[in-house]
């Protein structure tokens, strides 16, 4: 086994047989449907990169585990370049596929579940972190990718889970089994639950013993029986189906709704199961290293819209123009600051009792809340450069019309000596860039909504040692 090549990945994906909806139909054939094929080549990047001379020195190292060469998004980090590694894959790889790759989610639990299983069995001698540590083994042998399944659909917002009225709007345990248990429940906005092999489950939020049943993480194949992929729609999905219009021409994407319809997980697989005290750490931990993943990304995603920009203003004669400068200069600086607070999260992460490494939890919510105010801004940086052409371009099959298709042609034109098909193809990675709502959305709610986000800020600074420092100065005992 070892490291795939994306061909083996693509393979091992059609080899899947998974339950999956889309537009009201049943999926016969996943990996062929247009649209979701270009989520599954975004991930598929993941394994070309690591074949590829400019990536494979960071993407592949060797695994302590199992002492053999691993992708590092089947890693969880143990040292500090480990962690600093985290963030410059995903800044690479963001800015290679112009969208979501959709392999950091599973990187992010195996790294908090590499903390906390630990920590589980340190307080109840239970079993967790062996399992964990098996089926570890088992992704980095066979260079999985895994889906995180985290956010529950939560019902009434103001209800704890056992509070609801109907009990399956949180996944829980709904039978304990000698070989097993059997879970219920749903999951929302599953980044690449299909280009996935695994779906690894954790708690949404912080629980209480009244909810004992919810406090349940697992791992299962992506097609066991009783998981329903249902693929949520996005801004531009039509266009892959159409096969026109795309704008990025070879990734995308996509997010299903994920339900477990009485979905039995062995107890091989299971790495948490009522030890309720321990759900607000797993997500936490989740949500720290995830919220730092996408600013790597989103950061790699500045650089496509500032290179987009940039060629723009070749196109329109618009390059010497400077505001236009001047605005690139405001895109850099939020790519760069982005970038900054995740590796500083990184420089100055610890050593966790079971010998993974953490990252600063403050500086990782930091960098998340500077990403969702400021990929907004960045985006709108974009469309100021590039202008109005990015919110209505004709069709490509109105260029290609006999009748219109030359006038087109003929209006569309801008810097002499530029073949105008180069500014329309560069107007739709524009379009997508900005408007792809199964990405641009994730900037302000994945890992967790920006409140979770100012929360946690404030709960994990040391506020005492701010008023300490002011006190003295202003000669307070
Ligand atoms: C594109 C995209 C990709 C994603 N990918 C994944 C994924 O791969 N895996 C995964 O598990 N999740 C994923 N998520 C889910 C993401 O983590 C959630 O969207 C996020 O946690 C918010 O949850 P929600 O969508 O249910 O919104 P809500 O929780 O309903 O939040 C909506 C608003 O209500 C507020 N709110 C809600 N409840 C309360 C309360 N009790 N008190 C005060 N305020 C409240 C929130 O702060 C927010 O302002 C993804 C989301 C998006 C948009």
């Amino acid at each position: 086994m070892g490291v795939k090549t994306k061909e083996e990945y693509i393979e091992s994906i059609r080899a899947l047989n998974p339950t999956a909806y889309m537009f009201g139909k049943r999926l016969t054939n996943v990996l062929d449907n247009p649209r979701i094929r270009a989520g599954i080549e975004a991930t598929a990047a993941t394994y070309e990169a690591a074949q590829l001379d400019e990536f494979k020195d960071l993407l592949i190292t060797t695994s302590p585990l199992i002492n053999e060469p691993v992708s590092r998004f089947t890693l969880p980090p143990s040292s500090i370049e480990d962690l600093v590694a985290r963030v410059k894959i995903n800044r690479k790889l963001g800015n290679y596929v112009g969208t979501c790759h959709q392999r950091c989610t599973g990187l992010d639990c195996l790294s908090a579940l590499a903390i906390v299983t630990y920590d589980i069995d340190q307080k109840y001698g239970t079993n967790y972190n062996k399992n964990f540590i098996e089926f570890l083994k088992y992704v980095q042998k066979n260079d999985l990718a895994a889906n995180a399944g985290v956010t529950d659909v939560k019902g009434d917002r103001s209800l704890a889970p056992h509070e609801q009225q109907d009990k399956d709007l949180y996944l829980h345990v709904v039978e304990r089994r000698e070989d097993g248990i059997v879970v219920r429940g749903a999951k929302a906005h599953q980044t690449g639950s299909l280009s996935s092999h695994e779906i690894i489950v954790i708690p949404t939020r912080a629980l209480t013993k009244n909810d004992k049943d919810y406090a349940v993480s697992f791992a299962i194949p992506s097609d066991t029986k009783g998981l329903i992929h249902v693929v949520g729609r996005s801004t531009l999905d039509m266009r892959e189906l159409d096969g026109c219009d795309i704008g990025n021409t070879l990734y995308s994407k996509y997010c299903p709704t994920l339900i477990f319809d009485n979905v039995f997980v062995p107890w091989e697989r299971v790495f948490m199961c009522g030890e309720t005290e321990f759900a607000g750490d797993l997500v936490g931990k989740f949500s720290a290293f995830h919220r730092q993943s996408h600013g790597g990304c989103k950061s790699g995603k500045i650089d496509c819209m500032i290179g987009a920009a940039l060629v723009l203003m070749d196109y329109n004669g618009t390059s010497k123009v400077s505001h236009h400068k001047q605005k690139i200069i405001d895109m850099i600086h939020r790519a760069e600051t982005l970038y900054g607070c995740c590796l500083a999260s990184s420089y100055e992460g610890k050593k966790q009792p079971s010998g993974t490494y953490y990252i600063d939890t403050v500086l990782a919510n930091a960098s998340k809340l500077h990403e969702g105010k400021e990929m907004a801004e960045a985006i709108r940086l974009m469309i100021d450069i590039c202008g109005g052409y990015v919110a209505d371009l004709p069709s490509d099959r109105d260029f290609e019309n006999p009748e219109i298709g030359d006038l087109l042609k003929k209006y569309m034109k801008g810097v002499d000596g530029i073949p105008v098909e180069k500014r329309i193809k560069m107007y739709r990675l524009v379009e997508k860039l900005a408007l792809e709502s199964a990405d641009t959305i994730s900037d302000i709610h994945g890992g967790g909504s920006p409140e979770a986000h100012r929360v946690t800020i404030f709960r994990e600074t040391d506020v005492e040692s701010k008023k300490k420092a002011a006190k003295r100065l202003a000669g307070i005992d």
